[in-house]
Formats: structure tokens, sequence, C-alpha cells
């Protein structure tokens, strides 16, 4: 069995610590499946605690979430009337004819696709720095520490 080297609050200085994202984990699933804790361990009973404990915890160690991916809607829209546009390109050309429906094309995906690409370039640059920041700060709560004694969390120096 794998037992962690102790670690010790460096604001108490006791070793009644635990990993923070083990200790969400546990939380969250009110201890499913981890009963087979031994005896006097350090861990609190998770289902003991009082619910109102139990919400503040979590809220107190929740990690970062992830960021998410929005698509402008208004430019997804515009995107389907050009491709609707050109997709029924032959009936209309043979309405207005060929050489108009050709340079209305040319213009309409101008006016409409360059936008659209900036703002999806945009939008993807956006997450992309989103997901930076975010790996970073979650990188830096999996490293977390919450200490049973006085309720705190840190980071253990190695
Ligand atoms: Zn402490």
């Amino acid at each position: 069995m794998y037992f962690e080297k102790e670690i010790t609050c460096p604001f108490c200085r006791k070793d009644k610590t635990e990993s923070v994202p083990l200790m969400y984990q546990r939380l969250k699933s009110n201890d499913a499946g981890i009963k087979f804790l031994a005896e006097g361990s350090i861990a609190t009973e998770i289902s003991r605690l009082p619910p109102h404990k139990k919400a503040k915890l979590i809220e107190h160690l929740t990690p970062p979430s992830e960021p998410k991916t929005k698509l402008p809607a208004g430019a997804i829209v515009l995107m389907a009337l050009v491709v609707s546009w050109l997709s029924t390109g032959s009936l209309i050309s043979s309405r207005i004819g060929p050489k108009i429906y050709f340079w209305l094309s040319v213009a309409i995906v101008c006016a409409v696709t360059i936008p659209f690409y900036s703002i999806l370039s945009l939008v993807i640059e956006n997450f992309r720095r989103g997901l930076y920041r975010y790996k970073k700060i979650k990188a830096v709560w999996e490293k977390q520490y919450f200490c049973h004694s006085c309720q705190r969390v840190f980071i253990p120096k190695d």
C-alpha cells in the first residue's frame, strides 16, 4: 500500500493534512468507496459532517472551473445564411443570371466570411488563453493541502 509522506501544516505545525483534490473528491462523493480508511485516520469523516459545514468545505476546496467556448450566435447564423445561399446557387443564378450571382456571392462571402473568421480566431485565442490560465490555476490547486486541525489550505514546500 502506498503511503503519502507526512505533510506538516505550516500554520499549526500539525500533520493532520490531506491533499485538497483527494479531500474534495471525498466531500463530493460523501466518502463513497473510501470506507477502508484505517482506524484513527487523520481524515474527517465526511458523512458525519453537518451539511452546512460540508457545503462550506466544498466551496472552500472547489477546483477552478474549466473555460468554455462560446461561439457568438450571430456569426453562426450569418455563416449558415452564406452556406444556404451558396447551396441554392443554381436556383438563384437561373433567376438573376450567373454573372450577377457570381459577384454577389463573392461580395457576400467577403462581407460575412472574413468577419466570421476573425471573430472565430478571436474566440479561439480567448479560449486558449483561458485554458492556459485554467491549467496554471488547476496545477496550483492540485498541489494544495488541507489541514484538518486549523482548516487552512496551503502548498507544502518541497
Ligand atoms: Zn493547520
